[in-house]
């Protein structure tokens, strides 16, 4: 959420953030809302401060018994009661309207953001690694999971309908590994791991900008009046919500959970294998640091380089990706995606994606620190997954599948497999 007074003072920059995200956003609707209310406000207190100042006429002529001299003044409160019950609706219905309103402005953009209207106006930043070259002909993930065994997507549809899968035998070993070798990496440096709800209050997604815009993402509970999360980012963040917290260090949460998507508006999309999924599990870096772009950047840069060295861990290789303005969601500021090669869409694939949001999450989630001269203001707030699996199981079979149909384990992941080298097909 942007202040209304940035608004008010930057009318067209936001106006034009708006276009560039392909945002359906009017300001001036906004602004004219909220002229309103003023006026409301202002006549809503005139008249109260005069019916005030006429009732307190009304009771010594009354007790001096001059009820006719009293008489025109209490049908003068009277109407004045009317009128301010209208206004006070009438406010309130303004009030209602520039709160909504509020919550659907896009938050401002870097000015090295590229514009651009989706994803293939993202500019490459850099890469690491070449595209894997093989001596055979590659199986996709799919056929080399079948062929060890490592899920099953019939079974998975057939309990759960599309999108879904089951993880099996070194299939779930190498999800846990991921996860715990990003864990490990977060931990190491300064993270703290968190195991987080994965229902919450509406809320919860109000204030990390999650809702309204994003609502038809979301799964709801019906009965209990709640949401599946679709990132751990809305519960590491509301984890703080209405308090004052300490950013002299940056606090730094790592995060493990579930996370659930309706994908509408994927209908047809990525449809084969464990790409695009209903349900997955992500480990995933929340920063909460000082109102300063200079120490948010680096943040950025810092969680950045975070997956980038994870990806290297997993001896994989991907690129960075400068996300354009169209790209971007409501609540980003400024954006990479890291897109790490898959062999079998011939084509690098998207498997982080690193934010910082300034504080357009802290202020819609009332989460303060106090600055030097004292004063409280709201933090900045970023995010970057670790690793989202089982999408990054489709790099690391694809690309590390030998001729021999067997799969080289990444060095860095053996500890979590039981010191195994190579997934052997049975
Ligand atoms: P996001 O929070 O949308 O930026 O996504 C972060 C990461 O989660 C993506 O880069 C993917 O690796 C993973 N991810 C997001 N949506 C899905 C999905 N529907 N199925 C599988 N993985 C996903």
């Amino acid at each position: 959420m942007l202040s209304m007074q940035f608004i008010r003072e930057n009318q067209e920059r936001v106006q034009q953030t708006a276009a560039n995200k392909n945002i359906p956003f009017r300001v001036e609707d906004l602004l004219a809302w909220d002229a309103k209310r003023k006026e409301l406000l202002q006549q809503t207190e005139a008249i109260r401060t005069r019916r005030n100042q006429v009732s307190k006429d009304v009771a010594p002529l009354m007790k001096q018994g001059k009820r006719e001299a009293a008489e025109p003044l209490m049908a003068q409160v009277k109407e004045m009661n009317e009128k301010l019950a209208d206004l006070e609706a009438e406010l309130q219905k303004a009030e209602t309207r520039v709160s909504e309103l509020l919550l659907l402005v896009p938050n401002i953009v870097s000015e090295d953001t590229p514009v651009g209207r989706d994803d293939g106006d993202n500019v490459e930043i850099r890469r690491t690694g070449e595209p894997t070259a093989f001596g055979f002909e590659p199986l996709d993930h799919v056929a080399l999971g079948e062929m060890h065994g490592l899920f099953d997507i019939p079974r998975g549809v057939k309990t759960a309908g599309t999108r879904s899968y089951y993880l099996k035998g070194a299939g779930l070993y190498l999800h846990l590994a991921v996860q715990r070798l990003a864990l490990d990496f977060l931990a190491a440096r300064g993270f703290t791991p968190m195991d987080v709800p994965v229902m919450v209050r509406p809320e919860a997604l109000v204030r990390t900008g999650f809702f309204p815009t994003g609502q038809d993402q979301t799964y709801e509970i019906t009965d209990e009046g709640k949401y599946l999360v679709g990132t751990s980012e809305v519960s590491l963040v509301s984890y703080y919500g209405d308090e004052i917290v300490d950013v002299e260090e940056p606090i730094r949460l790592a995060g493990m959970s579930a996370c659930y998507r309706r994908e509408v508006g994927s209908a047809g999309r990525d449809v084969r294998g464990l790409y695009r999924v209903h349900q997955f599990a992500k480990v995933e870096q929340v920063v909460l640091c000082k109102n300063d772009p200079v120490v948010s950047e680096a943040v950025l840069q810092e969680i950045t380089g975070h997956a980038e060295a994870i990806l290297r861990l997993l001896e994989l290789p991907y690129r960075v990706m400068a996300v354009c303005t169209g790209d971007m969601s409501q609540k980003t500021y400024k954006q990479y995606d890291i897109e790490t090669w898959m062999p079998s869409r011939g084509a690098y694939g998207e498997t982080h994606s690193s934010s910082n949001l300034l504080d357009f999450q802290a202020r819609r989630s009332n989460i303060r620190y106090r600055d030097e001269d004292g004063s409280l203001r709201f933090c900045h707030t970023l995010n970057n997954t670790a690793v989202a699996s089982p999408r990054i199981l489709i790099p690391i079979l694809e690309n590390h599948q030998q001729a021999d149909g067997s799969i080289y384990i990444p060095q860095a992941l053996r500890p979590y497999m039981g010191g195994m080298e190579r997934l052997i097909p049975p």
